[in-house]
C-alpha cells in the first residue's frame, strides 16, 4: 500500500503564517515570487508513483535552493525527459545553471531537448581528456620531428598553440570543472575520479549546497563511491542535511552495501537520505530499515521540501516497494546478525526464489 504523507506545501505554510498575521493573501503566484523554494523535484528515474511521468532508467532533477533554479542531469532518452519535464510543468528557460554529472548517457540524453528550448544556458559538466564535452590541450604535448617534411607533419609543422577538441554539442556553453569548485557562493561543484573496474578515470560532478539546515548533496551516479563523496563533502560542511541521487549499489554484494548504509548512518550521520537511480534495491531496503522515517522517497515526480519540517522527520518517505510480508520478516531478521538486517532479507529472498 502506498502511503502518501506529504505535508503541507512551503507555499500553504506561507500562506498560513501571512493569514495569522493578518496580512491579505495575494494571488499564489505572487506569493510564491517573493519566498524562493526550497525543493528538489525528480525528473526522471525508473520508479514512481506519479502517473503522469514516465519511467526509464537515468537521472535527472530540478534543484531550486539557495535562490537558484539547477537542473541536475537530464535523463536517458530525450522524449521522454521532455514529456517529463513538460508533465511537472517546468520552465527550462528560467534555469540558472545545468550540471551534467558525468558523461553516461543515462544522465545526458536529454540535453539536446534542454538546448532546443535554452540553447545559451550555462552547463557545467566534468573536464576530461578527449571528453565528450570538448577540452583543449597545448599543442605542445605531442613530440616533434622537424626532419620531417611538411606534409609529413601535423599542421604542417605549425601547430596552433591551443589545440581544441570538439563536443558532441556544439555551440553549447560548457564549462569544464576540473577540481572541486565553489561556483556560488555556498553552492560547491565536487570532482571526483571513480578507480572502479570498468569507470577508471571516469570523473563526476556531484551538487554541494549549503543551506541553513545544512549541507543538501545531490548525486548522480556516485561512480567515485558515495562513501568517498560524501568524506568529501563532509570537509565542506559535516551537518549533512540530505543527500539524494544514485549510489551504485544497483550490483553490490550485501557486504558492501551494509558498510556503505553504515557509514551514512553512523560515520557521517546522514540527517535525511532520498536515494535514486543506480543505488539498487536491496540498498533501498537497507537505508529504509536504517533511516525510517528520514528515508525519502524520491520517485519520479516526486517533489522533497528541503528545510526545517525535513530536519524534524515530518516528511516522511513511502516504503520502497515491498510487500507487507517482505518487511514483516525483514524486520523480524533485521534484528539479528547484520546491522540492517540486508544480509538476511536477501538470504530468505533467494531461498524463496529456488
Ligand atoms: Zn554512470
Ligand atoms: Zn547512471
Amino acid at each position: 500500500m502506498i502511503r502518501s504523507l506529504l505535508p503541507p506545501s512551503s507555499l500553504t505554510m506561507t500562506a498560513i503564517t501571512l493569514l495569522c498575521l493578518g496580512v491579505a493573501l495575494p494571488a499564489t503566484g505572487a506569493a510564491a515570487a517573493a519566498e524562493p523554494k526550497s525543493q528538489i523535484t525528480i525528473l526522471y528515474d525508473a520508479f514512481g508513483t506519479d502517473a503522469a511521468m514516465k519511467k526509464d532508467w537515468g537521472f535527472s532533477a530540478l534543484v531550486e535552493v539557495a535562490g537558484k533554479r539547477i537542473l541536475f542531469d537530464t535523463g536517458n532518452d530525450r522524449n521522454i525527459f521532455a514529456a517529463n519535464v513538460k508533465a511537472k510543468g517546468v520552465d527550462l528557460t528560467k534555469l540558472d545553471f545545468v550540471v551534467l554529472s558525468h558523461r553516461h548517457s543515462d544522465h545526458m540524453a536529454g540535453l539536446s531537448y534542454v538546448l532546443s528550448v535554452n540553447p545559451k544556458v550555462k552547463i557545467y559538466a566534468p573536464k576530461e581528456g578527449f571528453g565528450i564535452y570538448g577540452s583543449s590541450l597545448p599543442s605542445s604535448f605531442y613530440r616533434k620531428d622537424e626532419s620531417l617534411p611538411p606534409q609529413m607533419r601535423y599542421y604542417d609543422g605549425k601547430p596552433p598553440e591551443v589545440m581544441k577538441f570538439g563536443t558532441a554539442w556544439q555551440g553549447a556553453n560548457f564549462e569544464l570543472i576540473d577540481k572541486t569548485t565553489e561556483i556560488a557562493p555556498g553552492i560547491t561543484l565536487m570532482a571526483l575520479v571513480s578507480d572502479a573496474p570498468g569507470t577508471t578515470e571516469l570523473k563526476e560532478l556531484s551538487l554541494a549546497v549549503n543551506t541553513p539546515n545544512g549541507l543538501v548533496l545531490v548525486v548522480g551516479c556516485s561512480h567515485p563511491g558515495i562513501d568517498k563523496i560524501v568524506e568529501a563533502a563532509a570537509a565542506i560542511n559535516p551537518k549533512i542535511h540530505l543527500i539524494a541521487g544514485g549510489f551504485h549499489l544497483v550490483v553490490a554484494s550485501d557486504d558492501v552495501i551494509g558498510k556503505v548504509v553504515t557509514s551514512l548512518k553512523d560515520t557521517f550521520k546522514v540527517e535525511n537520505i532520498a536515494p535514486g537511480h543506480c543505488t539498487g534495491e536491496p540498498t533501498f531496503a537497507g537505508l529504509k530499515q536504517a533511516f525510517g522515517d528520514r528515508y525519502i522517497y524520491a520517485g519520479v515526480g516526486t517533489t522533497l521540501a528541503l528545510g526545517p519540517s525535513m530536519a524534524r522527520g515530518e516528511r516522511r518517505g513511502e516504503a520502497p516497494a515491498l510487500d507487507e510480508n517482505d518487511w514483516a520478516s525483514y524486520r523480524k531478521l533485521a534484528a539479528r546478525e547484520d546491522p540492517f538486517g540486508v544480509l538476511e532479507w536477501r538470504r530468505k529472498k533467494q531461498l524463496a526464489h529456488r
